[in-house]
């Protein structure tokens, strides 16, 4: 009898599995004894970490998008589309259904759906709404706002946490800043504020750095601001405790939330997350516990981390684990909490240097003391080439 894994996304953290079990269990898929198939809804990966830089003009759609058949090895079955669009999942009856009304029975399920904005969340967000963190589209309409920007306050406010790559933000203000003092030479014309929804921005290390930086630049920040609303009219946002600041230009990163689907199916908690086991990361959620779920990447426990470093290091940990569960050896690897938060402060320009730091830890072991370097600029910018050979591919 065939086995069967089921991947449902092949985003970043889908598409290292499928490919990591592929490289594996050749032999087993060429005899049909094991079956991989992958679900998407659509045949073209974004690398979502390029939103951050196209409004700096730094990267173009055709450097963060490849199409899927180019990315997932050929023994995978993939299906996308009609066919490929998740729209109920039930672990009780280990079936997943398609929007074409197929369904698919699985062995092993690898739910790897990432995260999506919620903008309804936030009343009034939609009346002015831009953002970078939801679309090319939207990320090439930032740019067009920054490029225009001649003066007045700029309020870059994260909505709540957790967002995928919560340094994102921080790193989007910091070019910003460099874009504006460099390129277009206004900065002393521009107010320009960080809205943050905690006390410290990430670890120790890090929000030291940041913290500096913030200070060094003049960009005021204001910690524990939850958005709770936005008033276009007023160009005005209040916090949950009722503080409000005043606004020309706006950019927001809304609150986000696992995919509507697996809410439906009775999958989220009540912060509408995934809960795993934070080290096999195996479903123990709202609908049970399921040894033979793993749960990987943006959708899962609010309190693990949403960056592509970590999604890339829980494909790893799931992909070892199944192919113990399917060698039946009862081993269990361990996603050790490895993640990792790069930084920017500074853009290459005629007159700096690109400043950068990839900045990384896991649980218990948080980053050492760090500064931005040239170099870590380069490693970053080259690291968005390099994603899609070596690392969406599970070879790193
Ligand atoms: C602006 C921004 C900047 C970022 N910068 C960085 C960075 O610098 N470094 C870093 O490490 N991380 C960064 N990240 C985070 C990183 O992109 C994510 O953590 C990573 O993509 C998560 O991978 P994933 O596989 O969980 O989700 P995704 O890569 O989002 O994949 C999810 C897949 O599921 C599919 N899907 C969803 N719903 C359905 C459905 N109903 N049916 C079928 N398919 C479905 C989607 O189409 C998608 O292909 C950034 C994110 C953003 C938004």
């Amino acid at each position: 009898m065939t086995e069967r894994v089921l991947i449902l996304g092949a985003g970043y953290a889908g598409s290292v599995v499928a490919n990591v079990l592929a490289r594996e269990f050749r032999n087993r898929i060429a005899k049909e004894e094991l079956e991989i198939i992958i679900l998407d809804r659509n045949d073209t990966n974004i690398n979502q970490g390029g939103f951050t830089f196209i409004p700096f003009e730094l990267y173009t759609p055709e450097d963060i998008t490849r199409p899927r058949k180019k990315l997932i090895s050929p023994r995978v079955k993939s299906f996308y589309g009609r066919n490929g669009e998740i729209t109920a999942v039930d672990l009780h009856n280990k079936e997943v259904t398609v929007k074409s009304d197929k369904k698919y029975s699985y062995d092993y399920l690898v739910i790897a759906m990432g995260c999506r904005a919620d903008i309804d969340a936030v009343p009034g967000l939609a009346d002015d709404l831009n953002t970078f963190y939801t679309s090319i589209e939207d990320a090439f309409k930032v740019r067009d706002l920054v490029k225009n920007i001649n003066g007045g306050r700029i309020v870059v406010s994260v909505a709540s946490m957790p967002v995928p790559c919560p340094g994102a933000p921080v790193k989007f203000t910091f070019m910003l800043e460099s874009y504006l003092r460099n390129f277009r030479k206004n900065r002393d014309d521009v107010q320009l504020t960080l809205a943050w929804p905690m006390e410290p921005i990430g670890p120790p290390e890090f929000n030291k750095l940041v913290t500096g930086q913030l200070k060094e630049k003049n960009i005021e920040v204001i910690r524990t601001f939850q958005l709770a609303s936005v008033d276009a009219a007023k160009k005005e946002l209040t916090s949950k405790n009722g503080d409000t600041i005043n606004y020309d230009l706006l950019i927001t990163v809304p609150p986000h939330k696992a995919p509507q689907v697996l809410i439906d199916s009775g999958l989220a908690d009540d912060k509408g997350w995934l809960s795993a086991d934070k080290a096999t990361l195996q479903y123990r959620g709202s609908a049970g516990n399921f040894d033979d779920v793993y749960v990987l990447g943006d959708l899962g426990p609010a309190d693990i981390l949403k960056t592509g470093i970590g999604a890339h290091y829980q494909a790893i940990a799931v992909s070892q684990n199944l192919i113990n569960d399917i060698r039946g050896n009862r081993i269990k690897t361990p996603y050790e909490g490895e993640t990792g938060c790069p930084i920017v402060t500074e853009l290459e320009s005629p007159s700096t240097q690109g400043r950068g730091y990839i900045a990384t830890w896991k649980y218990g072991v948080p980053p050492e003391p760090f500064t931005t370097t040239k170099m870590g600029w380069f490693l970053y910018r080259m690291y968005y080439h390099i994603h899609w050979d070596i690392s969406v591919k599970g070879l790193f």
